[in-house]
């Protein structure tokens, strides 16, 4: 999900229309407010909405080749395009059955001949809708305490990056990773600093977590989970050892932690090449059982499993214990 745009920064309008006459009355009418681009066929039109940005589109029902709803049709399937609004502009003798722009997702029609203070108020209206949708559906994903993912945002991206490793036949790596002693930690410095503790793990989560498809989140209460997509067991250990190395060097202290005098996290990982009948949840259980394994262990240290080699590898923190 793309984030909301920056207020400042002007939005990407795509115009498609297979006749360069309409497309320049409707460039005049907003180009001293957006960044227009243009398309006169169908297949262009889906190019440039799919390599990312555009904000919204206005799209001729007739064209030859592709015509409108087909392009609009197709611009709903697709996940990278399917959240851009899409409105018709045709003349009203073609509009025919109006119903079925409205049925493959069109927002609205506007009729030929272009008038510019129409299009203009049309265009801000439905770009005014898709920033507060944008706004709404980022803040339903984002955990309100820590500011990274929630469970909600770590379900949906779970299942989405399961299914395409599945399809891919890549591997994946998921770690869960629970805060040592935190009970411990609130009874001691109270509940506040325990809010702002749990920021800064987050913070240094998403920092590790930095490919495009990696996902840090917060799992619930003090614990968090990364997702890793397409990525093997050393990958997966490489970055899980980066996140101990990197809450060792926080080192906010713990005084009643009995494993060490700063705070310290547990995880459990797994790596696996998932499949269509496999369940994504499997990895999610078997990293918590992992995970418990490294409790059991003394706490400050990570289990890993590599699925696909049946090995196992135990990290540890770097920091000094007590
Ligand atoms: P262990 O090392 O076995 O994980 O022990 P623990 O004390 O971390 O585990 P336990 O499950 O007993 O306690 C978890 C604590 O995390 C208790 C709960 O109050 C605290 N916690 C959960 N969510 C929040 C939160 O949002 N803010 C704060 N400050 N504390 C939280
Ligand atoms: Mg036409
Ligand atoms: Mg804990």
């Amino acid at each position: 999900m793309s984030e909301p745009a920056l207020q400042s920064a002007r939005q990407r309008l795509l115009i498609v229309d297979d006749q360069p006459a309409n497309i320049r009355v409707m460039a005049e009418a907003l180009r001293d407010r957006y960044d227009l681009f243009f398309a006169t066929d169908g297949a262009r039109a889906l190019e440039i909405a799919s390599a990312g940005d555009i904000e919204l589109v206005l799209l001729d029902v007739v064209m030859p080749e592709l015509d409108g709803f087909e392009v609009c049709r197709r611009l709903k399937s697709d996940e990278r395009t399917s959240r851009i609004p899409v409105i018709f502009v045709t003349a009203r003798e073609e509009v025919g059955d109006e119903a079925r722009g409205f049925d493959v997702g069109a927002v609205d029609y506007i009729a030929k001949p272009i008038r510019p203070p129409i299009v203009r108020a049309r265009v801000q209206t439905h770009l005014e809708l898709k920033q507060a949708r944008d706004l709404l559906e980022s803040l339903a994903s984002l955990d309100p305490l820590t500011g990274i993912a929630n469970r909600r945002r770590f379900d949906v991206t779970l299942d989405a990056e399961w299914r395409r490793c599945a399809r891919n036949g890549a591997m994946f790596s998921l770690a869960i990773i629970d805060v040592d002693h935190f009970k411990e930690f609130n009874d001691t410095y109270g509940h506040a600093r325990g809010d702002d503790c749990l920021r800064e793990l987050a913070q240094t989560l998403r920092g590790v977590a930095r490919r495009p498809g990696d996902l840090a989140a917060r799992y619930g209460g003090e614990e968090f989970a990364l997702i890793l997509p397409e990525s093997d067991a050393n990958a997966a250990q490489t970055i899980i050892r980066r996140l101990f190395d990197d809450i060792g060097s926080l080192a906010l202290p713990h005084a009643s932690s009995s494993c060490a005098q700063i705070v310290t996290i547990s995880a459990g990982a797994v790596t696996l090449i998932p499949t269509e009948t496999l369940k994504a949840s499997l990895a999610v259980e078997s990293a918590d059982r992992l995970l418990y394994e490294s409790k059991d262990g003394g706490r400050n240290r990570a289990h890993h499993f590599d699925v696909i080699n049946n090995t196992r590898e135990w990290i540890t923190g770097s920091i000094q214990e007590q």
